[in-house]
């Protein structure tokens, strides 16, 4: 029997026609198909501009280089989160540092931000980006954040890898609070091109700056040019600014399209389970996930994850014996995340553990535990009578 993994992706019927007609249309990169899903996914998510990119870590990357993340200054996120949230910065040239999280919601705490910065203040040393994370598609706060940003003059870039279609205070992520957010459309997110990543921003000359880092600084626009006279002929192209090769196929956009007309059906297959498991592991030693960004604020998470937290107590079982038990009922759990800054890596750059204890406390009680659109109730019933099993014995 295959695992039942914590997360899959859903391809069907219509997924495999999209990429079968581009395969066949002439255009397999630079056509029609990436245009056509930029536009679909901004229009979906409310903002006027969308650049897709080769994966979100990419678009992370020309993210902090069109928001001015370079040598001299530093990046501030989540150690909750993927190591790529923080290594976007260093490609930059840039110093990072993290912000410890909330205990409930497992996103960056609003408090710990501003008193950060605070500090930060006194000391000349703000930040010029701060990358929340919407950790597990719950949005972050981001009224508070937004203001802050206004206030210590910082830019506001979302890591929205796990919110595809959530929604903060009725508004869909990506649409109104941050300078900019980035969305990942891996296998295990909430749409999938394969590999795959979006920008999306409010500011065109912000829009046009991530499409020229995207395809090697290089324009074709007459007015763009930087060298004076008239253009030599049609074939010519200037390299202004030193870009990438960060574009995304038209295969992969024509899949990234056909999986976004399903992104409704996704949102509530998944909503239903998240909804399920609340009802089911309710009274168990565990703590289940957060459903509002605060005490005030309203939001829609995307459900990426399901994260339980195994409380510690006398005798229940540990994170460690329920996750072996877990895989050794054949349910492939995992768990998000490592803290960033315990990593080898961020350690010889002068983090230790203890620096951000929310962070590392929730680590290490958490287990993501299946959720995706096709896991079946009985399969969903399977994994918390395992949960009940070796929790209660
Ligand atoms: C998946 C993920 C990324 C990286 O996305 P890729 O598309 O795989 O590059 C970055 N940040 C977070 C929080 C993620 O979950």
């Amino acid at each position: 029997m295959q695992p039942i993994p914590y997360a899959t992706q859903s391809i069907s019927e219509d997924d495999l026609r999209a990429v079968n007609e581009v395969l066949t249309s002439g255009w397999l990169t630079q056509g029609p198909s990436g245009p056509r899903f930029e536009q679909a996914f901004a229009q979906r998510h409310g903002v006027a501009h969308a650049v897709a990119v080769s994966n979100a870590t990419a678009g992370l990357h020309i993210a902090c280089l069109a928001l001015g993340a370079g040598p001299g200054n530093t990046v501030w996120t989540s150690p909750n989160s993927f190591v790529a949230s923080a290594n976007c910065a260093l490609y930059c040239g840039a110093d990072v540092d993290f912000v410890d999280i909330d205990p409930v919601t497992r996103n960056m705490s609003v408090a710990a931000l501003s008193a950060k910065l605070e500090q930060a203040d006194r000391d000349g040393r703000l930040p010029a980006i701060v990358i929340p994370v919407h950790f597990s598609g719950l949005p972050c706060d981001l009224t508070p954040m937004r203001a802050l940003a206004d206030r210590y003059g910082f830019k506001l870039l979302e890591d929205a890898s796990h919110a595809v279609g959530a929604s903060y205070e009725g508004q869909p992520i990506g649409s109104r609070y941050a300078h900019a957010s980035v969305f990942s459309f891996h296998p295990v997110k909430i749409i999938t091109t394969g590999e795959g990543g979006i920008v999306v921003t409010q500011d065109a000359a912000l829009a046009r700056r991530l499409q020229l880092l995207r395809s090697h600084g290089i324009t074709r626009t007459p007015g763009e040019m930087v060298l004076e006279g008239p253009m030599p002929g049609p074939w010519y192209y200037e390299q202004a600014t030193l870009g990438f090769n960060y574009r995304l196929t038209d295969i992969q956009s024509a899949l990234g399209w056909s999986q976004l007309q399903k992104l409704e059906i996704f949102h509530s297959a998944r909503e239903r389970l998240a909804d399920r498991y609340d009802q089911l592991l309710a009274g168990l030693p565990l703590k289940l996930p957060a459903r509002a960004p605060s005490a005030s604020a309203t939001a829609r998470s995307s459900w990426h994850l399901y994260v339980i937290e195994v409380l510690q107590g006398d005798g229940v079982a540990s994170r460690e014996t329920v996750f072996k038990r877990l895989w050794d009922a054949n349910i492939a759990v995992n768990v998000h995340y490592i803290p960033i800054h315990t990593q080898p890596f961020y350690r010889a750059r002068g983090f230790r553990p203890g620096q951000f204890p929310a962070a590392e406390a929730y680590y290490a009680g958490a287990i993501s535990i299946p959720l995706y659109p096709t896991l079946t109730d009985d399969q969903q019933d399977y994994v918390v009578a395992e949960l009940k099993k070796v929790l209660q014995a």
